[in-house]
């Protein structure tokens, strides 16, 4: 079966000390080892958390990375750098970077190549806003998406991706895609994946849903075939309400073993 994953972009919230409370409180929940669980904390915290999560099966990933290696790039954080801490993943292009900080599908592809040279996974966000779901071009803008930044890589590097289908419109605004919509999207995605790398490595491609994902709506979610997971912020916040996302994926990979 295909990796079933839970990921919780922690954005720019908590300090250092809340943090540690939040990671300890999560790692208490003795979360599922049948799903992959991952935080993504604010940069400064990474080591820290990595040293906390240590023994027990919660990976760290970053929310960014910059695509070149070193140099004069103030206030930016790169993937050898990254690497050299053990990042296991990093989030390219959430909706957030390329809204605010003017990310663009041909920058995001050096961002992904980037990590790759390091053997990081990157967490590849993708989705429509609100303007373009209505104008029903949601499929052409997420196509490009992928086409751009994704669709230049071998499939041996292929194999390392992730997908987040992330409709901007859901992002934090208390509306989610319904399931229909999100599998409707997800098995685009992966067909899109097949058509270009062959149903083998698109069987295999995690695709997570994100926007307002929470612990009431992410069973239904979870449960369409090509929903492999969630990407989940504002709820992630919370590890009772970030637990019960996880244990809702664990539930759905239970009952179908
Ligand atoms: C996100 O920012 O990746 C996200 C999914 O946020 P939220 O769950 O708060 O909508």
């Amino acid at each position: 079966m295909r990796e079933k994953i839970v990921a919780g972009n922690w954005k720019m919230n908590k300090t250092f000390s809340e943090a540690r409370q939040l990671t300890t409180e999560i790692l208490n929940q003795n979360l599922s080892t049948e799903v992959t669980v991952i935080i993504a904390p604010p940069f400064p915290f990474l080591q820290s958390l990595k040293d906390a999560t240590k023994n027990s099966n919660i990976k760290i990933a970053a929310q960014n990375c910059h695509a070149k290696e070193e140099g004069a790039f103030t206030g930016e954080v790169s993937a050898k750098m990254l690497a050299s801490m053990e990042i296991e993943y990093t989030l390219i292009g959430h909706s957030e970077r390329r809204a605010y900080f003017h990310e663009t599908n041909s920058f995001l592809k050096e961002k992904v190549n980037a990590a790759l040279a390091h053997t990081i996974k990157p967490i590849f966000c993708c989705g429509e806003n609100l303007k373009e779901r209505e104008a029903n071009h949601f499929f052409e803008v997420v196509k490009s998406q992928i086409e751009d930044s994704l669709f230049h890589l071998t499939e041996a590097q292929f194999e390392n991706i992730i997908i987040a289908y992330e409709p901007v419109w859901a992002i934090g605004t208390g509306k989610t895609a319904t399931p229909a919509q999100a599998q409707e999207m997800h098995a685009y995605i992966r067909n899109l994946v097949s058509k270009k790398y062959g149903s083998s490595i698109s069987a295999i491609t995690p695709i997570l849903y994100g926007g307002s994902c929470n612990a009431s709506n992410a069973s239904e979610l979870f449960k369409n075939p090509d929903v492999d997971g969630g990407l989940i912020g504002g709820a992630s916040l919370k590890a009772q309400d970030f637990a019960a996302i996880v244990n809702a994926m664990e539930s759905i990979v239970v009952a179908n073993a």
